[in-house]
């Protein structure tokens, strides 16, 4: 059976999970927030305290990734663990983006991303999916907004928790992870050639779900 594939790239923040995830239950697709990997292997090392490219190279032979959706929700197994509610935090982020940057990391990951992809009507979102994991994806999309919006909106979203960073510290770990992830070798954040520009900075949620959904469904016709 041939599966539809939406690929979403774009920044930290962006907004891609929560739109990918709203529209994929809309539409009946599977979401697949490939970042959540990423941030699966950042608590590994972190725990491992295999930081450093060597080590966890050394080492990958242990992490064993899974990404299991129950009622169409995604959870991310780490060896068998459900890490999903420890992985938010930012301390891993930093981790993730970290190791996202070791090609054997990435190569370590691609296979499971891929299958996914081909087993699932899936709408995937990330880094380099476009580009990357599914060249061929139905339809592609580059979600962006500016790195103070995509900010504000985080702090907004974390402003009743007791550990709220500043708003400025957010913004600067914004700008340090876009630098990390657009500057890296391997796979680095980019827009794909043929993928659509959506920039959110004015648009409300809503807004931005309304016109993600009736891109895919043009395409579904
Ligand atoms: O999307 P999210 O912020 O959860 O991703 C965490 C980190 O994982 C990002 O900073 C990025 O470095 C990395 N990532 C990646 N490729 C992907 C998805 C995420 O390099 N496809």
């Amino acid at each position: 059976m041939k599966t539809i594939n939406i690929a979403i790239d774009g920044p930290s923040g962006a907004g891609k999970s929560s739109i990918s995830r709203t529209v994929a239950n809309e539409l009946g697709f599977i979401h697949a927030d490939t970042g959540a990997m990423y941030r699966a292997i950042g608590l590994y090392a972190i725990r491992h305290d295999c930081l450093e490219p060597e080590k966890l190279i050394e080492k990958l032979k242990n992490i064993r990734v899974e990404l299991k959706f129950i009622g169409g929700v995604q959870r991310v197994l780490l060896c068998g663990e459900d890490v999903s509610d420890y992985i938010r935090s930012p301390e891993v982020s930093m981790a993730a983006s970290a190791v996202s940057a070791v090609g054997e990391v990435r190569a370590h990951l691609l296979d499971l991303q891929k299958k996914i992809a081909a087993e699932n009507n899936v709408i995937m979102d990330g880094r380099d999916i476009g580009a990357v994991i599914l060249p061929h994806a139905d339809l592609k999309i580059f979600l962006t907004a500016s790195a103070e919006e995509r900010a504000s909106r985080r702090y907004l979203e974390l402003r009743e928790k007791p550990d709220c960073p500043p708003y400025e510290k957010i913004l600067e770990d914004i700008v340090q992870r876009d630098y990390n992830d657009s500057h890296r070798a391997i796979a680095p954040l980019q827009k794909a050639e043929d993928a659509v520009l959506l920039d959110t900075s004015n648009m409300g949620f809503n807004e931005v779900v309304e016109h993600v959904t009736a891109m895919i469904r043009e395409i579904l016709d």
